[in-house]
């Protein structure tokens, strides 16, 4: 790894002095190519001290203010260096085209044509270095940066190119090139902006959050995943994770699912955190039904019987509801009298408030039904 990192300092240092040299080349040569090849140089060490300073931002560890770690510094420090490359970009953009317009004819000079030349050389020297290096150290990044000196190769010699041309009389080629440059420049300030943006924004890393859903749904105990969202940057991402288990499952083995949940961590590097929140589903095992003399359907406490329903026995028997025309408390003396039954639930058509809070309170689910169709409905819904 050590050499890895020695291969991006030289990196760095290169693109330093190539800076430099091109941007002070640039402007003495009055060309506007070398000045936008010398921007690329420098948005590439920008690149590159991102990625420093971000991996400097996330080894700090989340403190009491920060509880959520400080990975979004790394998100503002993007969004400033974005916007300073769109705007200066923009300008080289703008300049090379008033250049068009206004017929500015460069002066042919060896020097930058050297220059030019000498960035060109670099470049593709650094390219075939770091993409070695990558290999043998297995660094993915690395290689990648290696074939991105590749384009910083090109993008050099097309300002040779340009300035051959405006030697054989073909003033504009500086311009074209500055343009063809400053494009290029641009989206990659547009990408780094929209990077900040995304993690700021807090959007969702829908590929990962979909690999931990598929993990999690795998581990036993858990009735189902209802929410998954990963967010963050590419090195510190943050996960929460929302589930329900059945009240049937105990408080240690939902200690243990949590515990697994928080093991993915040591799977996926750039997870820093996870959040698990768990919701415990009350099973319905005994069921009311607000019912007539006939056994017809009613809907509301005003039914002199209930239907009571043992679901996991399948039996079922009448009570009578002695409270069916209480003029005070009704609501309470119901729930109590369903409650002494055990019943979970009870299925109605419409409730009253105060009635509504008495059943709750004791722990008895409201299931609004219009028609009593099927009683497989009302049991397939819950959860
Ligand atoms: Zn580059």
């Amino acid at each position: 790894m050590d050499e890895a990192i020695k291969a991006g300092k030289i990196s760095v240092i290169a693109n330093v002095i190539l800076t430099i040299a091109k941007g002070f080349t640039g402007i003495l040569a009055g060309s506007t190519a070398l000045i936008a090849d010398a921007l690329h140089s420098l948005v590439d060490v920008l690149g590159s001290a991102l990625v420093w300073i971000g991996i400097k931002i996330a080894q700090k560890p989340p403190d009491e203010s920060h509880p959520y770690g400080h990975f979004k510094a790394e998100s503002l420090a993007e969004l400033g260096v974005g916007l300073i490359i769109v705007f200066t970009s923009l300008s080289i953009l703008i300049e090379a085209v008033n250049n068009l317009i206004t017929a500015v004819k460069p002066s042919f000079e060896f020097y930058a044509l050297a220059v030019a030349l000498a960035s060109a050389v670099v470049n593709e020297a650094l390219a075939r270095y770091k993409i070695s290096v990558g290999i043998k150290t297995k660094s993915s990044s690395l290689i990648a940066e290696g074939k991105h000196s590749r384009t910083d190769t090109i993008s050099s010699l097309s300002v040779v190119f340009g300035f051959i041309l405006v030697y054989f009389g073909y003033w504009w080629a500086d311009a074209v090139v500055a343009i063809a440059i400053s494009i290029l420049i641009l989206q990659m300030g547009g990408k780094i902006l929209k990077n900040a943006i995304d993690v700021l924004m807090d959007k969702v890393d829908e590929e990962l959050s979909l690999r931990i859903r598929k993990i999690i749904e795998g581990i036993e105990g858990i009735k189902s995943v209802d929410f998954v969202a990963v967010r963050g940057t590419w090195r510190s991402k943050i996960v929460e994770v929302h589930f329900t288990v059945s009240s049937e499952v105990g408080a240690e083995q939902i200690n243990e699912i949590i515990s697994k949940i928080e093991g993915l961590k040591d799977s996926f590097s750039e997870i820093v955190k996870i959040i698990p929140v768990v919701k415990i589903s009350k099973e319905i095992r005994r069921i009311a039904i607000p019912v007539d003399e006939n056994g017809n359907y009613v809907g509301d406490l005003n039914a002199r019987f209930f239907n009571i329903i043992d679901l996991k026995s399948g039996r079922s028997w009448k009570i009578q509801n002695d409270f069916w025309n209480a003029q005070k408390m009704k609501g309470y003396l119901i729930a109590e009298l369903l409650s002494r039954n055990k019943v979970d639930a009870i299925v109605v058509r419409r409730i009253g408030e105060g009635a509504k809070n008495h059943l709750k309170s004791r722990g008895i689910m409201i299931k609004l039904v219009d028609n009593l169709s099927s009683l497989d409905d009302i049991i397939t819904k819950q959860n």
